[in-house]
């Protein structure tokens, strides 16, 4: 597999770039600061996933990973933001991001995400994409019949945006700020780069 294709090249360069800046910056709490404000976002994540194991995790064993039919974790198949990456850097050890940078140089072969090893994701805190995504299957069979369910799942969806979408000020966007006010630049900064979501930011008032 190319190490080389453009999706590896700009993750690659978004972990060197942001773990580069946290080892200078230690000596002036930019880590800790990171942490503190992102916070709120973890103990969300936290709650997702007690929901999803508590919901989801049976019906997805049985549905796709026991016969390896799982769409999840395909191929370059993940939008991560810089935000994201961020979020897992201050939530990682050195090691741990240091074994991102290395699978990242050394992809596996057979069109399952990069980030997917024998253990499960390398992420310690998964892109928000991966954490909220759910297939077709699981809609039509475990959401639509249970209204409740639907209803909690839906709420899941609006704390999300809460952190992600800038239609106010939301964690994702201060993160890519902070980082931009330090000089770095990412195309994976989608909440100043993006066409799309800088509409959103105009109409709120927020550019
Ligand atoms: S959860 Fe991890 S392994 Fe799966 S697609 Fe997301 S980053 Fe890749």
């Amino acid at each position: 597999m190319n190490p080389d294709s453009a999706y590896n090249l700009e993750q690659r360069r978004a972990w060197e770039m942001i773990s580069r800046h946290l080892a200078r910056a230690e000596g002036y709490g930019l880590r800790l600061e990171i942490l503190d404000r992102t916070r709120p976002y973890l103990a969300f994540r936290k709650e997702l996933a007690a929901f999803q194991d508590a919901r989801f995790k049976d019906f997805c064993t049985a549905a796709c990973f026991n016969d390896s039919t799982s769409a999840c974790c395909s191929r370059e198949g993940i939008v991560t933001f810089f935000a994201d990456a961020a979020i897992n850097a201050v939530a990682s050890t050195p090691e741990q991001i240091q074994l991102l940078l290395h699978t990242l140089a050394n992809p596996r072969s057979d069109g399952r995400c990069v980030y997917l090893s024998n253990t499960g994701c390398l992420w310690q805190v998964s892109p928000v994409v991966c954490a909220m995504f759910v297939c077709d299957r699981l809609e039509r069979e475990v959401l639509a019949p249970n209204p409740d369910l639907q209803k909690t799942w839906d709420d899941f969806q609006a704390k999300r945006k809460f952190f992600t979408w800038p239609d106010r000020p939301v964690l994702f966007d201060w993160l890519e700020e902070k980082f931009i006010g330090e000089g770095l630049d990412s195309p994976l900064m989608y909440l100043h780069k993006s066409p799309g979501l800088l509409k959103i930011k105009a109409k709120a008032g927020i550019l």
